[in-house]
């Protein structure tokens, strides 16, 4: 037995399934998980020291790469005065200030310690604000694991083929209307008929969490017309594509201003940071200043909001997302390639440095469509490449991320795997 084998039998015992995340367990994929001992750059080296190119990039959050010199550096110093005061701090003004600038439509941003307290407390204050209840979702899309948002969802979810979870009592789930994603007459539909009573529209603008699906503009801009005509709230969850499908996210990529957004990953540049934020009328019902209330101990953890400040302030520099596209474009064309000489069905994409792999012919533009990958080749795909040194995320239904630091060398290395992975299976 191997040090991955036995630390994950030794895992079992005192966390269930042996992990803190349910798709970190490999149970789709089949086989054992990977204890991660260190990772430097593009790599991570598991605890029996095998090497691997990580596509992961702890889901999103590792932009430059692990061990950022400068991230480092100031999280270092951050820690000698002090990791938590319970006040408010400087930094998190700071990492206000440039989430607003980088993010108009964000005129006043409260931080937080997770995607999922991001979007929980979007949805209380847009419930708030308007006084209805009924929350519209797709399906397929992923929010993070609070009650009304674990209906129909992705990620592990979909990965486990249990959509929607135990636990959510009926009168909660109730309050959520599922929609297909990116179909505007289902949309125009159920704005026709329930407009009046919707608080809130929360959708992933590119899914992420369903493999990757892009809708066009044109989608994106009747939704914002729909929202506005109904009074509804409109929240484009960026936790994944903020500061990845660009520096704007896919709000800028489109010109559409959402009434609020929700960020998390890259803003804390793998240290644990969310944030929500909107329009100043609407944020301003938000305890200390209105009736809905949203607190945290760790809120704008200064340690965390270092890690954050640095991060933003380097992949803002001129050049970066250029750069950074170019690289997962260059990937995603030479893994289709890979495939079509091993005459494998496969279709790939990139929106910034997000890509998609899917063992269908076309690249996917919905939940149905995404769903009738080969499950079965993803998964041989998948374990052949992690013997080559490849480390996708375990799930046909994850998208994939590049940092900086995936230079030409390193994409290169990847299709060399990919090529002979293709052929084995
Ligand atoms: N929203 C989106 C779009 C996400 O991708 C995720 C996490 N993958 C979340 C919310 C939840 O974030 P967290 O895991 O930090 O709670």
């Amino acid at each position: 037995m191997n040090r991955n084998q036995q630390l994950f039998e030794r895992a079992q015992r005192s966390i269930p399934g042996g992990v803190n995340s349910p798709v970190r367990a490999f149970k789709s994929v089949g086989g054992t998980p990977r204890f991660i001992d260190r990772a430097q750059g593009p790599y991570m080296w598991d605890a029996d020291g095998k090497q691997y190119i990580d596509y992961i990039q702890s889901w999103g959050p590792m932009i430059l790469g692990h061990g950022d010199a400068d991230v480092v550096a100031a999280v270092q110093q951050a820690a000698t005065r002090g990791f938590s005061f319970g006040a408010p701090t400087e930094g998190e003004v700071e990492l206000a200030e440039l989430i607003c600038e980088l993010l108009p439509s964000m005129e006043q941003v409260r931080l937080v310690s997770s995607g999922t307290e991001a979007t929980m407390s979007a949805i209380r204050l847009a419930r708030g604000f308007t006084g209805r209840s009924l929350l519209i979702k797709f399906e397929g899309c992923y929010h993070g694991h609070s009650d009304s948002l674990l209906v129909k969802a992705g990620s592990g979810l979909l990965t486990f083929g249990q959509t929607s979870s135990a636990g959510v009592p009926e009168e909660i789930a109730r309050h959520t209307l599922v929609l297909p994603f990116n179909d505007l007459p289902a949309l125009e539909a159920v704005f026709a008929e329930k407009g009046a009573e919707i608080a809130a529209v929360i959708i992933e603008p590119f899914a992420g969490n369903m493999n990757l699906i892009a809708p066009g503009e044109a989608y994106h801009r009747r939704l914002r017309e729909l929202c506005t005509a109904s009074g509804a709230v409109l929240i484009f969850d960026e936790v994944m594509t903020g500061f990845r499908v660009g520096l704007t996210g896919v709000q800028g990529r489109y010109g559409i201003t959402p009434d609020l957004t929700t960020l998390g990953k890259v803003i804390g540049g793998g240290m644990p940071v969310g944030a929500f934020g909107g329009r100043r009328d609407i944020m301003a019902h938000i305890a200390p200043l209105g009736g809905v209330y949203q607190a945290g101990t760790l809120s704008g953890n200064p340690l965390a909001v270092t890690a954050g400040l640095v991060t933003l302030n380097k992949i803002r520099q001129p050049g970066f997302y250029e750069t950074l596209s170019q690289r997962a474009a260059r990937l995603a064309a030479g893994l289709q390639d890979a495939a079509r000489e091993a005459g494998v069905v496969f279709s790939a994409q990139s929106m910034g440095s997000m890509f998609g792999l899917y063992f269908t012919a076309e690249v996917p533009q919905n939940f149905a469509e995404v769903t009738r990958s080969d499950i079965a080749r993803f998964n041989a795909f998948f374990h052949a490449m992690l013997d080559e040194g490849v480390y996708l995320a375990p799930s046909a239904y994850e998208a994939g991320f590049v940092s900086i630091v995936h230079d030409d060398a390193v994409i290169d290395a990847t299709l060399a795997a990919a090529r002979r992975a293709f052929a084995r299976i």
